[in-house]
């Protein structure tokens, strides 16, 4: 960690602190409600580099850089920025990150670059995320972007999971001149880049480019194989595999174990974003049409889950949609700058109300939801204050459909199928944090599958380290 002032000449931070922001440019509702594109825009030439030119260059190591997972030197991406030096500024991410042109868009910055800002103390934080984005849109659009592969090593390492995690370790590995083929249980890579954030979210074609580049570099991808199923891990190491690398994510939906679950109507978060956002010749076969809804939805769960389907609702046309959480707004677990998108474009949220039952009409189809009110009692287990029913408060809501984002659990098969490999919390990987080792030798993890649902940023952070200890393990 850098721990020296660095000089940033002529830096003169009162008069840098007068510089007010355009703000971020995002479609406006009535527009964006009408189509899945891109919700963000990426700011022109100028706006960049008055926005870039806010930056006060704090003593190292700058707040902005300690709130960064992936340990990415902002402030002097910021100073390449105000100078034009696009290309250069694109590469200061590229030093520290395999997915920028994915974390710049998806990535929680409020809680954590630009949430660490002391700009944002008394106004707009730098907007960071989003000049990480116009940076790397100009170097794709100048020079392109070719992934640097070593010269070859002769080892083989396989990947399970073409998510973040994955597609990070192959990057790395790759570049290290180790030979990488992916195997996916998905037509698609991405993992829940493709198969989850929804594209007004972050643009598939972003996705895309990312996977070209990996093309390009020479990866293999074995799509529709599900590991633990259709081949085991030790089957890796008899194909002449050297090390192995798990990066599965954890992408079984909670249940919610109440009457009239299996109801018409009643759907899983990760279904409803997939058959509403994926392109149709990606999408798995049991799954290629698009999701049908009726007028009135509800949404059950608090997180970025739960807004995506509250927007991608509204997207397909439903009028009237409604998030019900059990707890209130203060222990949303989800992106708050997310949620004034979601009420910005019509969403309703409802507190303090749990469902209890969902009940079918005279057509066998669900028609309503029984809910009852909640109190906030001590907190529990997570710390966030345990919802007690009220009783006597129960009450009916009519809907259509009932979309449940409650979270995600890991999926269980692989930890039964690999011999000797520790598992804990029903599935996740137990894994050495700074290497990804797990209990079986030239076995590595990482990801949401050893730490449970998380960040996009944090799941690529743990694929870079993994592959910085499979270089060590096969050297
Ligand atoms: C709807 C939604 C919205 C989100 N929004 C954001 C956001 O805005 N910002 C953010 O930072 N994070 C967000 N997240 C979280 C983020 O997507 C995850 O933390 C991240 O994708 C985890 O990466 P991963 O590589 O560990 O796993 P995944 O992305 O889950 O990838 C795992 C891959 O492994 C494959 N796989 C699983 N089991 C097997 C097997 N046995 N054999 C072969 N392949 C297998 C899966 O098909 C998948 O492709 C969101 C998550 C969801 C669900």
């Amino acid at each position: 960690m850098k721990e020296e002032r660095r000089e940033f000449p002529g830096v003169e931070r009162k008069e840098r602190m007068q510089l007010t922001s355009a703000g971020l440019p995002i479609r406006p509702p009535e527009e964006r409600i009408k189509d899945f594109d891109g919700v963000l825009l990426i700011p022109d030439v100028e706006t960049a580099i008055q926005e870039a030119l806010r930056c006060i260059h704090c003593p190292d190591p700058a707040p902005c850089f300690k709130a960064c997972p992936a340990d990415n030197d902002i402030s002097l991406a910021m100073w390449h920025i105000e100078k034009g030096e696009f290309l250069e500024a694109a590469d200061v991410y590229r030093q520290t990150s395999s997915l920028p042109e994915i974390c710049s868009l998806v990535c929680p910055h409020d809680q954590l670059c630009q949430g660490a800002c002391p700009r944002g103390k008394r106004g707009e934080p730098v907007l960071t995320g989003l000049l990480e984005a116009f940076v790397i849109q100009q170097q794709r659009e100048t020079v392109g972007y070719k992934i640097t592969v070593g010269v070859p090593t002769g080892k083989k390492v396989a990947i399970v999971g073409a998510g973040p995690a994955g597609v990070s370790c192959a990057e790395q590995l790759m570049s290290k001149g180790h030979h990488v083929t992916i195997f996916e249980a998905k037509p698609g890579p991405g993992g829940l880049l493709t198969y989850g954030i929804p594209n007004f979210k972050l643009p598939k074609e972003y996705v895309f480019d990312l996977w070209d580049d990996l093309i390009e570099a020479g990866i293999e991808f074995q799509p529709n194989t599900f590991v633990g199923k259709d081949k085991n891990i030790d089957d890796f190491f008899a194909e002449g595999y050297d090390a192995v690398f798990i990066g599965v994510g954890a992408n079984v939906d909670a249940p919610m174990r109440v009457e009239g679950e299996d109801l018409p109507g009643v759907i899983n978060a990760t279904e409803f974003l997939i058959r509403a956002n994926v392109p149709i010749d990606l999408l798995p076969e049991d799954m290629n049409t698009r999701p049908e809804i009726g007028n009135k939805v509800a949404v059950i769960g608090g997180g970025d889950t739960a807004a995506d389907c509250l927007r991608s609702a509204i997207r397909l046309g439903a009028e009237e949609v409604i998030c019900l959480y059990r707890r209130t707004e203060a222990e949303m677990p989800g992106n708050s700058h997310d949620r004034e998108l979601t009420v910005d474009e019509g969403a309703q949220y409802q507190f303090l109300t749990q469902p209890i039952k969902f009940i079918a009409g005279d057509d066998g189809k669900l028609a309503a939801v029984e809910c009852v009110k909640m109190e906030l009692g001590e907190p529990d287990d997570s710390g966030r204050p345990r919802p007690i029913p009220i009783e006597g408060t129960n009450f009916i809501i009519e809907v259509d459909t009932i979309i449940k984002a409650l979270g995600y659990w890991p999926d269980e098969t692989i930890g039964k199928t690999t011999p000797d490999l520790e598992i804990h919390n029903w599935g996740l990987i137990v894994t050495d944090p700074e290497t990804g080792a797990t209990s079986r030798e030239g076995v590595f993890a990482g990801g949401d599958g050893s730490t449970g649902p998380d960040l996009v940023v944090t799941a690529m952070v743990a694929g870079r380290k993994a592959a910085a200890s499979i270089d060590k393990y096969l050297n």
